[in-house]
């Protein structure tokens, strides 16, 4: 971004230094969250808080996750590798989309938003982010034509972990997923080894929660 106001790049590299302070490490995913510009991704009536650690509304009743939150998302899920293939579910306004896609080769993203979708399409585009493909659809039923998966991250809550994308892990993959009723929920790793899945609880979250089908 070399055309931004300089208070944005600013405010983006406080954002970091925050992180850092709340004990995020993996210099990857701190360099990402540098080089992904989260204001392009947010209303522009938020722009002055577009690098706050705070979730933002995006419309449709959804929000941007929290920078910590993708940081710490991200970094649970990459675990210092640089993976092949991951699912995102819940592609939202597209900025943990544009983060992932920084670390690994290849991102596939389902929304069940039609015009969420659309939106991320667009300002994905417009950032000359190549490695990643949307998708309208139910993340409830994964993305078969591409699995297995060596990474699948969830950014909206089921009640239960849905066994469809457990399926859709590859051997040795990770899953990292919200899951519990809405208001507080446990973001769990699920762990693949050999038809197990080691589950392991990370922290308490709020996100919104998973729906069912699609929505025009
Ligand atoms: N990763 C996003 C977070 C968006 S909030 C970001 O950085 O902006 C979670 C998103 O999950 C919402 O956009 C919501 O519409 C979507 N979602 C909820 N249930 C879904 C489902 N079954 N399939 C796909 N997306 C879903």
């Amino acid at each position: 971004m070399e055309d931004e106001p300089q208070e944005l790049q600013l405010a983006r590299q406080r954002l970091v230094e925050h992180l850092k302070h709340e004990g995020i490490r993996d210099r990857a995913v701190l360099e990402a969250i540098e080089s992904v510009p989260r204001h392009v991704f947010v209303y522009e009536h938020l722009l002055e808080r577009a690098y706050d650690d705070a979730p933002l509304p995006i419309g449709h009743g959804q929000t941007i996750s929290q920078p910590y939150i993708v940081a710490q998302m991200t970094a649970t899920l990459c675990h210092g590798k640089r993976l092949k293939k991951v699912l995102e579910i819940g592609t939202g306004c597209g900025y943990q989309t544009a983060v992932l896609a920084k670390l690994v080769e290849q991102v596939y993203s389902i929304e069940r938003i039609k015009n969420l979708s659309q939106v991320a399409q667009m300002t994905l585009k417009n950032l000359n982010i190549e490695n990643v493909t949307l998708k309208y659809g139910d993340g409830y039923q994964g993305w078969v034509e591409y699995a297995p998966y060596d990474g699948i991250l969830v950014t909206a809550a089921p009640e239960h972990i849905p066994e469809t994308l457990l399926n859709q892990l590859a051997e040795g993959g990770r899953m990292v997923i919200p899951v519990g009723e809405l208001g507080y929920q446990k973001l769990m790793l699920i762990e693949h080894h050999q038809g197990n899945f080691k589950q392991t609880f990370l922290e308490g979250v709020r996100f919104v929660p998973l729906m069912p089908g699609l929505d025009e």
